[in-house]
């Protein structure tokens, strides 16, 4: 029989493969546009897709376990030792690995209102007690979640920018909020979306290592890098954390073709740039059409945008018959709102033509 914290734990519901969809509501695949999962409408970077089909040749044989090559590179873009990271099968399976790491059934884990789905997810997979603090203008209260920790939290998650709302806080915020931590509480700073902030919004969160072991950075290859099928992601952090989550990581969780991808993908800056553009023109071009259909929507520093349409299910569905998938966030206690991740030109348009019939 298992734990009662297991039975409780409502699974994470991931959207459905266009193929069922399609075949759901009577479509050809082809005329399908999904904008739902966050993904890059360019694929993969030719140059990581090349490594991978050569990568496949040696498939029969076990991965670097330790991901020697990708943490090399990686540790040269962000100055840091070997040490300091870990791979993950996506940053989900890191993130993960830092609450079996730091939390038990004695401990509590503090993460925002509107927050990335998985992290009560792996607060309660280790029975360890919720503690959600109520969201400020859909983002993150940095100041009530400081107040928020209690003297059993020994987990904080913020994500910036934040999924679903896209909310981003100023790297100064996140700084003082290091500060305000006691040091034997884990700060999680989930960078998912990091690439795609605009300039004036960058900072060095690697920087505040030194004075804040207790951070931890993690990043993924799923969003800019177009390798979320691959499942890679990985976690910048001190040694000494570091090594306490490679000791809970299953062995060879990072798996060849991955790793691969993820090194060649890491140096293709070109195709990096490519999908940075593509998206921040494709922000404008959804911004200017919701706006011309009179919508509400929140400010967002991701590849993604929150958008109110009053009956988020019913017009959910109304896109889905015309082949336009987004993700309705009920789930995330906005059942008003539906979630567009940002495409190419071309479907950005078709799901704006769309939406406007959708709403009648
Ligand atoms: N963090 C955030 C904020 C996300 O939105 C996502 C993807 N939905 C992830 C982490 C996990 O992505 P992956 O496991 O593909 O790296």
């Amino acid at each position: 029989r298992a734990p009662a914290y297991v039975r409780a734990i409502s699974p994470y519901i991931p959207g459905k493969p266009i193929s069922e969809l399609a075949r759901e509501m009577g479509l050809n695949e082809a005329d399908i546009v999904k904008l739902a999962s966050n993904e890059n409408p360019l694929g993969m970077s030719p140059k990581a897709k090349a490594a991978m089909l050569a990568a496949a040749d040696d498939i029969a044989r076990y991965p670097d376990g330790n991901g020697f090559a990708l943490k090399s590179a990686l540790a040269k873009k962000f100055g840091v030792g070997i040490d300091t990271l870990v791979l993950g099968n996506g940053s989900n399976d890191v993130l993960e690995l830092i609450a079996r790491a730091f939390l038990d059934e004695s401990g509590s884990g503090v993460f925002a209102q509107h927050a990335f789905a998985v992290y009560p997810l792996a607060i309660q997979s280790v029975g360890a007690r919720l503690i959600e603090v109520p969201a400020r203008n859909f983002g993150h209260d940095l100041a009530a979640m400081g107040d928020a920790v209690a003297a059993d939290t020994r987990i904080v998650f913020v994500a910036n920018p934040n999924n679903p709302t896209g909310t981003f806080l100023p790297g100064e915020l996140i700084e003082s909020f290091l500060k305000q931590v006691p040091k034997d509480v884990i700060v999680v700073l989930d960078e998912a979306y990091n690439e795609y902030l605009a300039p004036e919004q960058r900072y060095d969160a690697v920087a505040w290592l030194a004075q804040h072991p207790n951070l931890v950075i993690t990043r993924t290859f799923s969003k800019i890098y177009g390798l979320a099928g691959l499942r890679i992601g990985y976690a910048i952090a001190s040694p000494e954390v570091a090594d306490l989550m490679n000791r809970m990581r299953a062995p060879f969780n990072a798996n060849s073709l991955a790793l691969a991808a993820a090194e060649a993908a890491l140096a293709d800056e070109e195709f990096l740039q490519r999908s940075f553009e593509v998206n921040r023109d494709g922000l404008v071009q959804i911004i200017a059409g919701l706006d011309k259909l009179g919508l509400q929507h929140i400010p967002s520093a991701g590849n993604f945008l929150t958008f109110k349409v009053g009956d988020g299910a019913g017009v959910n569905q109304r896109l889905l018959k015309q082949g336009v998938i987004v993700r309705p966030i009920g789930g995330y206690g906005m059942p008003e709102w539906l979630r567009v991740s940002i495409g190419t030109q071309a479907e950005n348009a078709r799901f704006l033509e769309a939406l406007a019939k959708a709403l009648g």
